[in-house]
């Protein structure tokens, strides 16, 4: 008459799934701002990061890809921008389907098939000191 309790080991439904897998050189990130073959993101490797500006402006940078991390739903990106040798930090909130930047490999994966747009996208694209309001470096 013993009856069977059945303990799962299930991960409560609270629990916030990882965004990321960690592969050799790299990872592959579950999120809308990442537009990369795969998904895949390698450290040391060179990727466009541009940033949505509240204007409409899209500001563009060449940077290179350091870490990434997760803190609760905040997943957190750091790359070193180049021409500025300055490191930043790209929050993406995990629950959010938008975002204001998006880090992509398309642009160099393409070069050579898209010239002609690429240069046009480019040219709209303006590379002004505009304040790093949404990246930005932080330490802690
Ligand atoms: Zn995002």
């Amino acid at each position: 008459m013993d009856s069977i309790k059945i303990i799962t080991n299930a991960t409560p439904d609270d629990e916030i799934p990882k965004a990321f897998q960690t592969i050799a050189r790299g990872f592959i990130i579950t999120a809308p701002c990442i537009i990369c073959q795969h998904q895949l993101v390698t450290i040391a490797n060179e990727y466009d990061l541009l940033e949505f500006l509240s204007n409409g402006d899209i500001k563009y940078r060449k940077v290179t890809f350091v870490n990434v991390l997760q803190e609760g739903l905040k997943l957190k990106l750091f790359v070193l921008d180049k021409k500025k040798k300055k490191l930043l930090r790209c929050t993406h909130t995990l629950n959010e389907s938008t975002c204001n930047w998006v880090l992509t490999d398309l642009f160099q994966s393409k070069e050579q098939l898209l010239n002609d747009e690429h240069g046009m996208l480019m040219n709209n694209m303006t590379e002004k000191e505009a304040d790093d309001k949404l990246l930005e470096f932080d330490f802690s």
